[in-house]
């Protein structure tokens, strides 16, 4: 951001998983500061609503919006900026890049995992019904969206608050769409079960790539984290999903340096990370969060520990990386292509991010590219004949 001209309005859109998140979220939102001094700039997300006024106190921010209040933000820029106002006024929950739409299908958590602010700021779970999500799902495709991601704070839990439809539903409801590639953001293992397994397996364009989290390997720190699960449920899980869909890629979530964490439990995840072969990981060090349980845990880690755990997994995340990405080199994939030119890439279905020069006329389309070489993450192509 800001992705090709300076924008008339930002909304920053913010996180506070980590104090990572909440520093990238104050990042994001410095650039949209810089990217135009006259842009009306509207701040809303997790991170606003447990620190409002921290950010309403940075020079430019025109408005903090709550999640309970995000309904008001059509109004709240019709008063600040009247001609655009209108033309926001139906896009919350849906944000359209030129290649893919994310809709967001849930929000809220009924957990509350022991580091996590996110549900303290989210609430409940709320599922949106199924006829709207359908709705919109078909709207997108008549427009020409070739790849829709359907996101929620607790998207394996759809549904789950009432007697209503479920994800294994919504998935297989969303097969007469034909959408070009449907995929799914992050699942938490313990919303996965044999019956979602096959409704995914029997999608045809349903991305087979799924960001299952995982934090920790060792039961002792699952059981302190209050995750639900032991590494034993979720080696369940993934091989639930392989069984159903061999060919599938697995990224995850992990955090180093949880309160407690001994070397032999950081040991426990080194070793159900190599065992599961994930594609990517998102490594998160562990920061105590406001108003969460585990700021108050005892046993807290080195910030020195935490750095070396964290490099030693992204050494492992790499090396996994090559072992998955080297046997494709001669193979033909097909990448929806996010920017064209000597600099060109996109993704697979499969979350492997290709590079190569695609020309003007692939922008936003599913092109076919032969694999070439491999990167330290991603991979390097030529187009396809
Ligand atoms: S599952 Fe846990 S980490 Fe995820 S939103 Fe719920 S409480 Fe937070």
């Amino acid at each position: 951001m800001p992705p090709h001209a300076p924008a008339d309005v930002y909304i920053v859109n913010t996180c506070t998983v980590t104090s990572e998140a909440d520093a990238k979220s104050r990042k994001t939102l410095r650039k949209a500061l810089r990217a135009r001094e006259d842009a009306t700039i509207i701040v809303t997300g997790c991170y606003a609503t447990l620190e409002p006024e921290r950010l309403a106190a940075i020079a430019g921010v025109d408005a903090v919006v709550p999640l309970d209040r995000q309904q008001t933000i059509p109004n709240l820029l019709a008063q600040l900026r009247p001609p655009t106002g209108a033309a926001l006024a139906s896009g919350l929950t849906t944000s359209i890049e030129r290649t893919r739409a994310t809709v967001k299908v849930q929000d809220g958590c009924n957990l509350r995992c022991a580091f996590c602010a996110v549900t303290l700021a989210r609430g409940d779970l709320r599922s949106r019904p199924l006829d709207a999500v359908i709705a919109e799902l078909r709207a997108l495709v008549d427009a020409g969206i070739q790849e829709i991601v359907l996101t929620g704070i607790r998207l394996d839990a759809y549904g789950l608050e009432g007697d209503g439809p479920r994800l294994a539903d919504l998935v297989a409801a969303t097969r007469e769409l034909q959408i070009p590639r449907l995929r799914l953001s992050s699942l938490e293992p313990m919303g996965i079960d044999a019956r979602l397994a096959d409704a995914l397996a029997a999608h045809p364009t349903l991305c087979r790539h799924f960001h299952v989290c995982l934090q920790s390997g060792d039961d002792g720190i699952l059981r302190a984290m209050r995750r639900g699960y032991t590494a034993a449920d979720y080696r369940a899980t993934i091989g639930l999903l392989r069984a159903a869909m061999p060919d599938t890629t697995f990224t995850t979530d992990v955090i180093v340096g949880f309160p407690g964490e001994t070397d032999a439990a950081f040991a426990n995840t080194c070793a159900l990370v190599e065992e599961i072969g994930f594609l990517k990981l998102h490594i998160f060090k562990f920061s105590p969060r406001p108003h969460t349980t585990a700021a108050a845990m005892p046993g807290m880690v080195p910030d020195a520990v935490k750095e070396a755990r964290g490099a030693t997994l992204f050494a492992l995340e790499r090396r996994l990386f090559t072992a998955i990405a080297a046997p494709l080199v001669g193979d033909e994939v097909f990448v929806l292509v996010e920017r064209t030119g000597t600099r060109g890439e996109g993704l697979t279905p499969g979350y492997l991010r290709v590079c190569a020069p695609f020309p003007a006329t692939s922008a936003g389309r599913i092109t076919r590219a032969r694999i070439t070489a491999v990167g330290d993450d991603r991979l390097h192509a030529m187009l396809a004949e």
